[in-house]
């Protein structure tokens, strides 16, 4: 590549940051990473009344997140605004755009009136055709609103787009488009060139739904003589039904990704497959190996199915991945919302919370579910759940009793509190009483951890503490009585 890579990504503020936009911030960024480019953030506020302050806030705390870190802005497109008006007004001078004096109502009826005759409507030039400049000149002088429309050229557009190749358009399809208001403010297309040019820009690269704007940029660029960026257009993201992904299909928002506690890793790893791979079938990837490994060549034309188990799968991925150390604080803190524990507590027992996280973290697909596998751990007392009640408990109370009993006598006395001599002294305890260990683990599953599933129990044993254990058995004997009574 010759020059140094320059790409940008550049969202309106009339929301906040969902997967689309994610993906589109994440090629950029994955693009100027992998050739030591630049990636410029540009938040596109020039709808003042769609754009707000919150919602800037919430894309760049996403991009954050995700860490995606820019080194040039956020600029703000409204920022611009002058530099925008100065070149439409070039356009104008060198008759490359006209103004337009036709009224919203006159524009209105008359697509109505195509719309009737079944025609497609498109603005039919009346004011470069009808109204010669010196009149234009004096109209304009004399205070009448006007618009400034660029005159498309004859011809087709054609580029060479990245992912999609030859792509064309013929010019006849496009209307004179509007490249400035009445109130002197750009339209879209216009800002978007002049800011791309302004910052030298490399390579446009964007959702597919743009396809239809690169037409009238790229006669922008000609016609304001400026030399045009590489355009990249990456395939829609689509819902399990195959329709474009929108909030139908749940949640799209990168903020509630992070509330269910998947990773900036996992969903940057998810992201970067919706459209793009790395030439073979591997999935799971770090950031560094996104890098190295990204190009524009390996993004696909089709849409990609947006597959919400796939992601809470690769987050399981990544979470066994990642060191007790590493998730103490995302787990600790979602320990500490939910009342589970206090910061305190968790920092006094750093060796134990540690052995309990490496303990979940291959039963859990996202942060949160570390939350209720955790409970039984840092409650005093558990409230035996009624379906492990019936399997375990109910059909058998006093049989179950008795074992549970045997057990707890076991544990009361037993030697070192740690798996193995446990593991060894309850086997041998299943021996003597002459049946399979699970009779008497599953019954003190459900006294000790309230469940039917957990992690092993003698890890679970050690965790919960001897004290505990004793006290959820004496609890559950009680309970077995009174089943036994109402039996
Ligand atoms: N502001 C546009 C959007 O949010 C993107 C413009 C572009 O990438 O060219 O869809």
């Amino acid at each position: 590549m010759g020059a140094r890579v320059r790409v940008r990504f550049a969202p309106s503020p009339t929301g906040f940051l969902h997967v689309g936009g994610a993906r589109t911030a994440l090629f950029n960024w994955l693009f100027a990473r992998h050739h030591g480019g630049d990636f410029i953030l540009r938040i596109e506020d020039t709808d003042r009344e769609r754009s707000s302050g919150a919602m800037v806030q919430a894309i760049l705390d996403g991009m954050e997140w995700l860490g995606l870190d820019w080194e040039e802005g956020p600029f703000h497109q409204a920022d611009g605004v002058q530099r925008h008006r100065l070149d439409a007004l070039r356009l104008l001078e060198e008759g490359r755009a006209y103004r337009c004096f036709c009224t919203p109502e006159e524009l209105e009826s008359k697509r109505r009136m195509a719309e009737e005759r079944k025609e497609g409507y498109r603005y039919d030039r009346h004011c470069t055709l009808r109204v010669p400049r010196e009149e234009a000149d004096a109209r304009a002088a004399a205070g009448e609103p006007f618009t400034i429309r660029f005159t498309v050229p004859e011809g087709e557009t054609v580029w060479d787009d990245v992912v999609h190749e030859l792509t064309r358009f013929d010019n006849a399809e496009i209307e004179d488009f509007i490249i400035l208001r009445t109130d002197g403010t750009p339209i879209y297309n216009l800002a978007v060139v002049s800011d791309d040019h302004e910052m030298g820009i490399t390579h446009v690269i964007r959702g597919d739904d743009h396809m239809s704007n690169t037409p009238k940029q790229i006669m922008l660029y000609r016609a304001l003589g400026w030399d045009l960026p590489s355009f990249a257009h990456l395939p829609m993201i689509l819902g399990s039904d195959g329709k474009r992904l929108s909030k139908r299909h749940g949640a799209t928002a990168v903020g509630q990704y992070r509330e269910q506690g998947i990773l900036p890793a996992a969903l940057v790893n998810f992201l970067a497959l919706l459209g793009w791979s790395p030439g073979d079938d591997t999935e799971l990837m770090t950031l560094d190996e996104l890098i190295a490994w990204f190009s524009l060549e390996g993004v696909n034309k089709k849409g990609s199915v947006f597959d919400p188990e796939k992601l809470e799968w690769l987050n399981g991925q990544h979470l066994h991945r990642m060191s007790a150390e590493e998730l103490e604080p995302l787990v600790g803190e979602r320990l500490v919302v939910a009342g589970l524990a206090t910061p305190e507590e968790l920092a006094a027992r750093r060796e134990w919370f540690h052995r309990l996280i490496e303990l979940l973290k291959v039963r859990s697909r996202t942060l949160q579910e570390f939350v209720p596998q955790a409970r039984p751990f840092l409650v005093d007392e558990v409230e035996p759940d009624p379906k492990a009640v019936k399997k375990h408990w109910a059909k058998n109370p006093v049989e179950v009793a008795g074992y549970l009993r045997r057990v707890r006598d076991l544990l009361a006395g037993a030697g070192r509190w740690e798996e193995e001599p446990l593991e060894e002294e309850l086997r041998a305890l299943a021996g003597e009483l002459g049946v399979g260990a699970g009779k008497l683990i599953h019954p003190l599953r459900v006294a000790v951890t309230g469940t039917a599933a957990s992690p092993g129990i003698f890890d679970v044993l050690v965790l919960v503490g001897r004290e505990r254990v004793l006290a959820r058995i004496d609890a559950g004997l009680e309970r077995l009585e009174d089943l036994a009574a109402e039996g």
